[in-house]
């Protein structure tokens, strides 16, 4: 059914992607629809594809944020700690910030400060108090060693095909936590979930193949 969901209207969308069960959990739901994609993709937010953001980077495809969502739900409960590396638009940052509620944190990590900067400009567009109260805050870092300053996490998100599974991010995982990272490179990428017990046991499930933008060094990513 991905790819099938495209809508008129952000509701519309999703909607579309409620019918088609890519999204089952009701605060997925809830988060998706209190976020407007409309702020944060200049062109065609409703459609059930990714779209360009500039700097050689996407705002990803609805049905993968909400296959992000839905696979981090657990770990979105009110009150948690999330890491998003590669924030790019925001659009999933504060979607995880929607769940985690005013108690919760979301952080968004991106290295093109311009990115940074569109992030901040989108956000404030539907949910300026997010950034005035800090449960949404965006920095310009490298994501391939996490954001230790705000560690550690109940989930982490990857938005970006890392060509392994980085050490530093295991370890800002909280016990129990779980992290969403698309792993490979141009020939062939899958989603892995990465979960982490409440004794500290590390275990990973191979989920869908998927493409996305990689996780890569600022300068490799500008001259693609
Ligand atoms: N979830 C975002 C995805 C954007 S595409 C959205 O839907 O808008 C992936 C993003 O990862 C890009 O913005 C890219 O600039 C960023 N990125 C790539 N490598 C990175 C790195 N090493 N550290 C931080 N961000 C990175």
């Amino acid at each position: 059914m991905a790819w099938r969901c495209s809508g008129v209207s952000n509701p519309d969308l999703i909607n579309r992607m409620v019918q088609a069960k890519l999204i089952s959990n009701s605060s997925v739901q809830a988060a998706m629809l209190a976020v407007d994609r409309g702020h944060f993709s200049r062109f065609k937010p409703y459609e059930d594809s990714p779209q360009t953001i500039g700097y050689n980077s996407t705002i990803s495809a609805p049905h993968m944020h909400a296959a992000a969502l839905e696979s981090l739900a657990p770990f979105l409960f009110p009150g948690a700690k999330a890491l998003d590396v590669g924030s790019g638009s925001g659009y999933l940052t504060v979607c995880m910030a929607e769940m985690v509620g005013p108690q919760g944190r979301a952080v968004g990590v991106e290295h093109i400060p311009e990115l940074v900067e569109l992030a901040i400009q989108n956000t404030k567009k539907g949910h300026p108090e997010f950034l005035q109260d800090n449960r949404v805050a965006f920095h310009h870092a490298d994501g391939r060693v996490g954001f230790p300053q705000d560690a550690p996490y109940d989930c982490i998100h990857v938005g970006a095909a890392a060509y392994k599974l980085h050490d530093k991010l295991v370890e800002q995982l909280k016990s129990p936590g779980r992290m969403f990272i698309p792993v490979g490179d141009e020939e062939g990428q899958a989603i892995y979930v990465v979960d982490k017990d409440k004794d500290g046991n590390v275990s990973k499930k191979k989920t869908m193949n998927v493409w996305y933008v990689p996780l890569t060094d600022a300068e490799h990513q500008r001259n693609r």
